[in-house]
C-alpha cells in the first residue's frame, strides 16, 4: 500500500512543484509510513530525493528548496520485507534510450516472476526486487518499439498482470494510470496552471487544488504543456461503473475527508455505523470508537442506537512506530502507550466499542481488558465490517490466512478470545448496500473470497533476489 502523487505546471513555471509535491505527498501519510521520496524534472535534468521514514523526516526545508523543476512524481510507500534498501525506494529514476523516465506507483503484480525472468533472459538488469523496476524495464523495451509513451504503457500493461495505481514522470509529461478494476484509486485535479494525479482527493483539498475527477478504470491520462488527453487499455472504454475499487478504502484504508469513485468516505462510514445499529443492535450506555478509524462508524451507531456517543478511549499521536513488541507484555505495553481511556467517561457503564475490521484482534483484546480495568461494567464490540476471512492478495491487508481468525473461528470464539461481552459484524450486504451513489462496483475478497483481478501466478522459483544489509 502507498500514496502516489504527481504534478506540473503547463506553463513550466518552476517554483510551486517541489512544495506542492511535498504537501501532496505529506497529505497520503496514512497510506504508508515506511519511505518517501520525490524525483522532480528541473527542465529535462531529473534530481530524485528519497530516504526511510515519515515524509517530514526525509524532507526539510534545505532537501526541498533545493528541488526546482516543472513536473514532479512523488511516494509515501508502506513496508514490504521484499522491499527494502534505498534502491527500491521509489520514485525510481532510470534514464533510457528515450531520455529519463521516473515512475511511482501503489501496485501488487501477480506475474513478477515470470516477467523479471523473461527480461533477465533478454539482457535486463536488475537492483531491485521491486515491481516498479519491472514496469520501468518492460516500459523502456516497448517505448524503442512504439510511437508513444502511451502506448508503450498500454503495451506494458497488457503485459502485467495485477492491480496498480501509478504516475510516470518522462521529459515533458505527466502520465496517471489506473488499472482496469480500477482498485487502487487515483484522482485527478488543478490548481491554477498546475494539474495533479494524487491516490486521494485529501491531497487536493490540503493544496487547495480543483477536484477534477476519478481517473476511470484502464484509462491512461498524459497531462503536457498541451493539456490532458486520456487513452484506454485492457478493453476498458470509460465505462467507470464497470470498476471494482477495494472495499477496504470505505472501511479503513483512505483518510475520511476523501472522496473515492464519487463516495465520501466519512459519509460511508457513518450510513455503516447506522446500518449497523439496525442489524447489530446492543443494549449499552455509551458507544465510543476505536481510535481513530472506528470514530465515523461510532458516531452513526451511537445515533442509530439513540445512545450517546461519547470519547472513551484516546490515541496518542506521539508513538514511535519503532516499539520492538516481542513479548507478550511488551505488546500490552505497546497498547497502553498508544491508546488511553477516559475513566470517567466510560467507569460503571456498559461500553459498545465500535471498530473499522477485526483482523487479527490482538490490539481489541487489550482495549477491551484496559476498558474494563477502567471500571467499564460490560464491553460490546460492534464492528463495521464483515468478517476477515480471506488474506488480501492486492497489497492491503497483510496477514496470512492462519493469522485472521475469522477464517477459522466462530463470531462466539472470537468474541470470547478478545474478551467482549458481546460480538456482532455488519453484513457485507449492508457495508455495499452503505457504499450507495458509487460509481463503480467493488472488490470485497477479503470478506467472501472473490477475487476478481486474480490470485499470484504459482512460480515463485525465480531465483532473483537482491539482499540488502
Ligand atoms: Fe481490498 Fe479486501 Fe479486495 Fe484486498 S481483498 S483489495 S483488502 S477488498
Ligand atoms: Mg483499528
Amino acid at each position: 500500500m502507498s500514496g502516489i502523487f504527481g504534478c506540473i505546471d503547463t506553463k513550466g513555471k518552476l517554483d510551486e512543484v517541489a512544495k506542492t509535491a511535498y504537501y501532496g505527498i505529506f497529505s497520503l501519510q496514512h497510506r504508508g509510513q515506511e519511505s518517501a521520496g520525490i524525483a522532480i524534472n528541473d527542465r529535462g535534468a531529473f534530481i530524485v530525493h528519497k530516504g526511510n521514514g515519515l515524509v517530514t523526516d526525509v524532507f526539510d526545508d534545505i532537501t526541498l528548496s533545493a528541488l526546482e523543476g516543472c513536473a514532479a512524481v512523488g511516494h509515501a510507500r508502506g513496508g514490504s520485507p521484499k522491499d527494502s534498501g534505498n534502491d527500491a525506494i521509489q520514485p525510481i529514476h532510470i534514464k533510457s534510450r528515450v531520455g529519463n523516465i521516473a515512475l511511482v506507483v501503489d501496485s501488487v503484480i501477480h506475474n513478477e516472476n515470470s516477467l523479471r525472468d523473461e527480461l533477465k533472459n533478454v539482457g535486463a538488469i536488475f537492483q531491485t526486487n521491486t515491481d516498479s523496476e519491472i514496469i520501468l524495464s518492460l516500459f523502456s523495451r516497448n517505448r524503442v518499439r512504439t510511437e508513444t509513451c502511451e502506448e508503450a504503457i498500454a503495451k506494458t500493461c497488457e503485459e502485467i498482470k495485477g492491480v496498480y495505481a501509478m504516475t510516470f514522470m518522462t521529459e515533458d509529461k505527466i502520465i496517471g494510470v489506473r488499472d482496469p478494476f480500477g482498485l487502487r484509486p487515483l484522482v485527478l485535479g488543478k490548481k491554477d496552471d498546475m494539474y495533479i494525479l494524487s491516490s486521494e482527493s485529501c491531497a487536493l483539498d490540503a493544496l487547495d487544488a480543483e477536484f477534477i475527477r476519478d481517473v476511470d478504470p484502464g484509462e491512461i491520462v498524459s497531462i503536457s504543456k498541451d493539456g490532458v488527453k486520456s487513452t484506454y487499455f485492457g478493453g476498458c472504454n470509460g465505462n467507470h461503473k464497470d470498476g471494482k475499487v477495494c472495499v477496504f478504502e470505505y472501511v479503513y484504508v483512505a483518510r475520511p475527508d476523501s472522496v473515492i469513485d464519487n463516495m465520501n468516505v466519512f459519509e460511508s462510514r457513518v450510513r455503516v455505523g447506522r446500518r449497523l445499529a439496525k442489524e447489530q443492535p446492543c443494549d449499552c450506555d455509551i458507544v465510543i470508537g476505536a481510535p481513530d478509524s472506528g470514530n465515523p462508524a461510532a458516531i452513526g451507531y451511537a445515533e442509530g442506537m439513540g445512545v450517546p456517543y461519547g470519547a472513551g478511549l484516546l490515541k496518542n499521536r506521539y508513538v514511535g512506530r519503532t516499539f520492538i513488541k516481542s513479548t507478550q507484555q511488551q505488546r500490552e505495553l505497546a497498547v497502553r502507550m498508544k491508546f488511553s481511556v477516559l475513566k470517567t467517561a466510560v467507569s460503571g457503564k456498559r461500553v459498545c466499542i465500535v471498530d473499522d475490521s477485526l483482523v487479527r484482534g490482538t490490539t481489541t483484546k487489550h482495549i477491551i481488558t484496559f476498558l474494563r480495568e477502567n471500571g467499564a461494567k460490560e464491553v460490546h464490540l460492534r464492528l463495521a465490517s464483515p468478517p476477515v476471512r480471506f488474506p488480501c492478495c492486492y497489497g492491503v491487508n497483510a496477514s496470512k490466512g492462519e493469522e485472521l481468525p475469522a477464517s477459522f473461528m466462530s463470531v462466539d470464539d472470537i468474541c470470547k478470545m478478545i474478551g467482549a461481552d458481546s460480538l456482532g459484524y455488519i453484513s457485507l450486504e449492508s457495508l455495499k448496500a452503505s457504499l450507495e451513489g458509487i460509481s463503480c462496483g467493488v472488490c470485497s475478497a477479503c470478506f467472501d473470497g472473490n477475487f476478481i483481478a486474480g490470485l499470484p501466478e504459482e512460480n515463485d522459483d525465480s531465483v532473483h533476489e537482491v539482499k540488502y544489509q
